[in-house]
């Protein structure tokens, strides 16, 4: 804890004063941010035990230690699995054919990750391990997309014989889908961001009857946790948007996970006396001034949330305080989770 997270400071991370050769310059935020969340996500800790620090990868087992140092508080420690998560994580680059994208870039001492790539590497590498392969899943959500038969003649349209499997991590929405729907007071979040893949429903080619052909996504398997990821074209936003935006999220929380991906979630959910599963708000990853941080929920399910920058664990209070200091930066959210969490205390 050596300094104090603030957000509007975060600039001068970066700047290594003239002089100093054992100042190095570091830029593993978007990696500190996730290990941030994940090493607090229940469903995902759960399901990975210690999973990663028995395993066969370096990257797994940088990580399986980054958990362990942040339980026991140990900073240097963090620093230390978190450095070398990202040497192994760019160490897989080498697969790469293009040597373009996110492995290339966590090669380089300075660039700023994309927060969302860095966690698609992440899951990419637990996949890898049989011993991840539960919590690598319980964040993905898997289907396939149908297409009906005609609702006139009963007829198949010939292109589109076969499902198209779909396994996906962190649906994405642009963010101001997400903020025209939280300001028109009517909009949900899981119909902006399944609105945002939504597939037309096609014409029938042996009858011709337009949009006779419904397409539609069938879940074989929803994510246990879920992440959502916010697409933002411009850094340069009104602060009454973002918060707008945040407190959407706060109110439609907890938010019925299998619509996130379809309208009429069937497949295994079909019938299902539960109903749909509901998640809750649990992590919100963040973006300032070229710097990731995270306000991450206490697992408990109270609403008292942690602001984690880099080392920096500050406590800020209820979802109200995050929405406040997301719409003073702004911060712009880029990545939100989701997990099950127990009826808050009082409930
Ligand atoms: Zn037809």
């Amino acid at each position: 804890m050596a300094r104090l997270g603030g957000g509007a400071d975060s600039d001068d991370d970066f700047v290594v004063p003239e002089g100093l050769v054992d100042v190095e310059r570091r830029s593993n935020c978007s990696l500190d941010a996730i290990v941030a969340v994940l090493s607090q996500c229940p469903t995902f800790r759960r399901a990975l035990g210690n999973g990663a620090e028995a395993a066969e990868s370096d990257a797994l087992r940088y990580l399986g230690a980054a958990f362990r140092a942040s339980a026991e508080g140990s900073d240097a420690g963090v620093d230390a699995a978190v450095d070398g998560l990202r040497a192994a994580l760019a160490a897989r680059g080498d697969q790469d054919e293009d040597g373009e994208g996110v492995r290339s870039e966590l090669a380089t001492g300075g660039a700023h990750l994309d927060v969302a790539e860095v966690l698609g590497e992440v899951m990419s590498v637990l996949s890898t391990s049989e011993r991840c392969q539960k919590a690598a899943s319980a964040l993905r959500t898997k289907g396939h997309i149908h297409q009906r038969a005609c609702v006139k003649c009963g007829k198949r349209n010939e292109d589109f014989r076969d499902d198209v499997a779909f396994d996906e991590l962190a649906r994405s929405a642009p963010a101001t889908a997400l903020v025209d729907a939280a300001r028109s007071g009517t909009g949900r979040v899981a119909d902006t961001f399944r609105d945002a893949h939504a597939h037309a429903a096609k014409s029938c080619d042996a009858c011709h009857a337009p949009a006779a052909c419904e397409v539609d996504v069938i879940l074989d398997h929803a994510a246990k946790a879920l992440v959502l990821s916010l697409a933002w074209y411009s850094t340069d936003q009104d602060g009454n948007d973002v918060a707008a935006l945040l407190e959407l999220v706060w109110r439609d929380a907890p938010m019925p996970v299998e619509k996130v991906f379809s309208k009429n979630p069937n497949g295994r959910q079909r019938g299902s006396k539960a109903g749909l599963r509901r998640l809750d708000l649990f992590a919100v990853a963040v973006f300032q001034n070229a710097h990731y941080t995270a306000f991450v929920r206490a697992s408990d399910g109270s609403d008292s949330w942690t602001y984690h920058d880099r080392r920096s664990a500050v406590a800020v209070g209820p979802f109200a305080n995050v929405v406040a200091r997301c719409r003073a930066g702004p911060m712009l959210p880029y990545l939100l989770f989701y997990d099950a969490l127990p009826a808050p205390p009082g409930n």
